[in-house]
């Protein structure tokens, strides 16, 4: 798993050097920075050199407080012009925000909130009474996460939820015990944490009942790095359990390497 990230940036740092002269956000040294620290960051959640949390500082030195959109673009100009971050990023985020605008559900799951800024885009589609609940494994980002939400006044919206899907029942207990999930009351799941875990997650949360039919599984990263046994499980569901549309895309924050989102609907 971790060699095929390195080894997918790698190549792509190689087609990059192919192509020298071009302002390829990548070659930058925050994201080679990121390589260094990819077995970190896999492991948790962060890079390592402390770019979630200035990102975080960016974003309330840069955005006005409580404008949503403000914020959302200041995470975006971080990432393209100060250090890279493994954010959905706004091509994909267009994306999430046209399945959230399809769905419009009153309440969204996601795995993985990362420094918060997916999230926030689908706290921003959501109808009146909306509610995302994000699930991170690592306590550090969830209080990133928090402070961007706070700031760009979105604490209304969104709860983030420090656990895993994987810990035994003790998240999934949280979300139904503090948080209202019962079966047929989720509309909405946004999946962009560990990859290998994405299909064990779903299969998880399948089993808690709280999906109904119509409800939306959006992945990120399924084209790369790859959630192969995921892929696998939607391509042998396909007009069965699930129908998806795979939307053909680019990894965050550069056009080099290639993507795929899946859009799975319950049936
Ligand atoms: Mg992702």
């Amino acid at each position: 798993m971790v060699l095929l990230y390195v080894a997918g940036g790698l190549a792509g740092l190689v087609v990059v050097n192919v192509l020298l002269g071009r302002p390829v956000p990548f070659l930058r040294w925050s994201f080679i920075r990121m390589l260094f620290g990819m077995k970190r960051l896999l492991s948790e959640w962060q890079v390592g050199d402390g770019r979630e949390a200035a990102a975080a500082d960016y974003v309330v030195a840069n955005a006005p407080a409580g404008d949503i959109d403000a914020a959302i673009a200041a995470i975006d100009r971080f990432a393209y012009r100060k250090k890279f971050l493994i954010n959905v990023g706004d091509e994909k985020g267009a994306i999430l925000d046209a399945a959230v605008d399809r769905v419009k559900p009153q309440r969204v799951l996601e795995l993985g909130a990362y420094v918060g800024y997916s999230a926030l885009r689908m706290a921003r589609r959501l109808p009146a009474g909306g509610q995302v609940f994000s699930v991170e494994f690592n306590p550090s980002n969830a209080a990133i996460a928090r402070r961007i939400i706070d700031h760009a006044g979105a604490a209304d919206r969104i709860t983030i939820v420090v656990g895993s899907m994987g810990d035994g029942g003790k998240t999934a207990d949280a979300l139904e015990q503090q948080h209202g999930f019962k079966p047929g009351n989720l509309d909405f799941v946004f999946i962009d944490h560990a990859k290998e875990a994405y299909l064990p997650d779903l299969q998880r949360i399948l089993a808690a009942g709280w999906l109904h039919p119509g409800s939306v599984v959006v992945a990120d990263n399924v084209g790369f790095p790859g959630a192969p046994a995921y892929r696998s499980y939607m391509d042998a569901e396909e007009g069965k359990r699930w129908h998806t549309r795979a939307h053909k895309t680019h990894a965050e924050y550069q056009k080099l390497i290639a993507d795929l989102v899946l859009e799975s609907t319950l049936a």
